[in-house]
């Protein structure tokens, strides 16, 4: 008997967890498609959220290798946050295959970090992926203005504001904390950047056009002839002749490509080849959002000025 009473105790405790909503205790498990939005949760969510990125900072966001662990992720997840603009073409699938209604479109769980961002590139006809072009909605690598970012915080706050409700004040808290960082922040990576206003550059993928805006660089061609695309020879003739007569002096890839041909494209026209990580945990040193923007411009003034790039103390274009 006295077994059996302690089955059915059991039995019912089960049952009673079961039936519960999230217990107020339990942290909110937030699954985020890339590092970036992971540590911008993790700075909104505190100690009361557990996060887990999918993809790796080293990895093209682009393109995963879908895993079924990506799958259990989801389905244990309480919320599931996403660049959005197709970034991830991978992610219909796992989110599909998670079976968790909550995580979906239309969910209470599901982030779209994209909405209200500034999304520069919209194109002005509809395009499709047929022509290569994976941009089709915008540029979507849109984390890389620290504005941007106070926005993709906000979509997480309003997430974590429908999942837990009870701990809004918390979350309403360090949201402002975090609006508050980057404001105390950008003037002095503005200030940074100034000497080197207008220097002209050329990328891998079209990755930077937000943070080349915010920071005043200028893109003048890509390796790669549309994003998605790899390059052909004649378009890499070309860009040859681009940077020698543009007088770019870096080039900028992100680590994810092979270097063959862009180092090709830098040795041929005398430019230097910068290898620059577009994400959090992309490198050493890069902890978390903040120190995301702290290496791009120590790393990219360093790479300016090994390139013989002069600053300009008052901030016009600068000498060579
Ligand atoms: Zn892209």
């Amino acid at each position: 008997m006295k077994k059996r009473f302690k089955g059915i105790f059991w039995l019912t405790i089960l049952g009673l967890a079961l039936t519960l909503p999230r217990q107020v205790e339990a942290k909110v498990k937030i699954v985020t498609t890339s590092t970036d939005l992971a540590s911008i949760a993790r700075l909104i969510g505190g100690d009361k959220v557990e996060v887990e990125s999918i993809i790796q900072g080293y990895q093209n966001p682009h393109y995963v290798d879908i895993k079924p662990s990506y799958m259990i992720k989801l389905h244990k997840a309480d919320m599931f946050v996403k660049v959005g603009l197709d970034l991830e073409l991978w992610s219909p699938v796992i989110a599909e295959g998670a079976r968790n209604s909550k995580i979906l479109a239309g969910g209470p769980g599901y982030v779209d970090a994209s909405v209200g961002a500034e999304i520069m590139e919209i194109p002005q006809v509809k395009i499709t992926r047929e022509l290569g072009d994976i941009h089709i909605f915008g540029n979507p690598h849109y984390w890389l203005d620290p504005e941007n970012g106070k926005v993709i915080a906000d979509n997480i706050l309003q997430g974590l504001k429908r999942i837990a409700p009870e701990e809004h004040a918390y979350f309403e808290e360090r949201k402002a904390e975090f609006d508050k960082k980057i404001d105390d922040l950008l003037p002095g990576w503005l200030e940074k950047m100034r000497p080197y206003k207008g220097t002209k550059v050329v990328t891998y993928h079209n990755s930077w056009p937000n943070f080349l805006n915010r920071f005043g660089l200028v893109a003048v061609g890509y390796v790669e002839p549309k994003p998605g695309v790899p390059p052909s020879p004649a378009h890499v003739t070309s860009l040859i002749d681009k940077i020698r007569h543009e007088g770019v002096k870096v080039v900028i890839q992100e680590p994810f490509y092979e270097t063959k041909i862009s180092q090709f494209v830098a040795d041929k026209s005398g430019a230097t080849l910068l290898i620059l990580t577009p994400s959090v945990l992309g490198a050493e040193g890069v902890n978390d959002y903040f120190g995301l923007f702290d290496f791009l411009i120590n790393s990219l003034i360093s790479a300016f000025q090994e390139a013989g790039i002069k600053p300009n103390p008052g901030g016009g274009a600068p000498g060579l």
